[in-house]
């Protein structure tokens, strides 16, 4: 009896499947505050988006690319459609994703047109020769592999607008925090682990209102934005990409856990609040074990995230 009750727990085990999504970490804002349930229903759609492929036995490549699709195109979030504007009004964007199985990964900036930026990360892992594509030829091969395009005025929202009028105005003094003042921090990601154990990650971007032209957020950069690895875990992150850059945030939890072995909450928690307590940016991070352990931790007002497993445990929340 007992014997057949730890076998059934460890197929259970085995075959739990997770997928959490966030819609960006960073400070508190009014918009916010009034859309509240407009975010907490987007989250929840793209945790359906994802888990509806998950349940059915698909891959947790699959699913996280479903879940950022959804949040793409939904345009109360910055990436895809909503995408933040930079300096010239116009729409720049970046994605990346990586497949833990095998730790293949695709990314792209400084995107123009394309509908989805995270479908075309994943179409330059499978479909091309390279790693990382951006511009002019990102935008070109998604054209060769009839990724579906729009005209920018589809990607441009009066909330964007009216972001970057407000960044435009504000007075020199917050903007020398990370050399660009940023408020929009509605940047999206999922990570997923499906029933065969495998884990994804795939994180998109409108970037930062009131950007140069030409910056690329942390969001298409492998170790930063995402990451994936069935031995250790995957990894989404948001906030100040300035500083997740120079913190290299999503693989040194990966890191931690390969190296020093502490689990996956401790690694996050060690990272975010005790390694770089001092760091004045928001950061912010989901990330998931192949056992299904998961972590969703930041330093900021608040993060837009959302979870979902297979034991019964699902939600959404925008604060504490
Ligand atoms: N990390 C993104 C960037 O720096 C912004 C965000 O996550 O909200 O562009």
């Amino acid at each position: 009896m007992f014997l057949i009750q730890c076998l059934l727990q460890k197929h259970a085990k085995m075959n739990k499947i997770v997928l959490l999504v966030h819609g960006g970490a960073g400070p508190d804002s009014k918009f916010i505050k009034e859309n509240i349930a407009a975010y907490n229903e987007g989250l929840e759609e793209a945790l359906n988006a994802g888990y509806t492929i998950l349940e059915a036995g698909g891959s947790a490549l699959d699913a996280v690319e479903a879940a950022v699709n959804y949040l793409e195109d939904n345009e109360i979030f910055n990436a895809g459609r909503g995408s933040a504007l930079n300096e010239k009004a116009e729409v720049e964007m970046d994605a990346s994703i990586m497949n833990g199985k095998d730790q293949s990964l695709g990314a792209v900036a400084i995107v123009k047109n394309v509908k989805n930026p995270v479908t075309l990360a994943r179409a330059v892992m499978e479909k091309s020769k390279h790693t990382y594509m951006g511009g002019a030829g990102a935008k070109a091969f998604a054209e060769s592999i009839n990724l579906e395009m729009r005209p920018e005025e589809y990607f441009i929202t009066d909330h964007a607008l009216e972001q970057l009028q407000e960044a435009k105005e504000e007075n020199g003094e917050e903007l020398e925090v990370a050399g660009i003042k940023q408020r929009s921090h509605g940047t999206v990601g999922a990570v997923a682990l499906d029933k065969d154990g495998n884990l994804a990650a795939a994180t998109s971007t409108g970037g930062i209102e009131n950007k140069m032209e030409g910056r690329i957020a942390d969001s298409s950069m492998t170790g930063i934005g995402s990451y994936a690895n069935n031995k250790t875990c995957a990894v989404s992150g948001t906030g100040d990409g300035e500083y997740l850059m120079q913190n290299v945030m999503a693989f040194h939890i990966s890191a931690l856990m390969e190296y020093k072995g502490l689990p996956l909450k401790e690694a996050c928690s060690y990272l975010m609040h005790e390694k770089l307590k001092d760091v004045k940016g928001d950061m912010g991070i989901i990330a998931l074990d192949a056992k299904g352990n998961f972590a969703m931790e930041y330093n900021s007002a608040r993060m837009h995230r959302g979870w979902k497993t297979s034991d019964g445990e699902h939600g959404v929340k925008i604060y504490e």
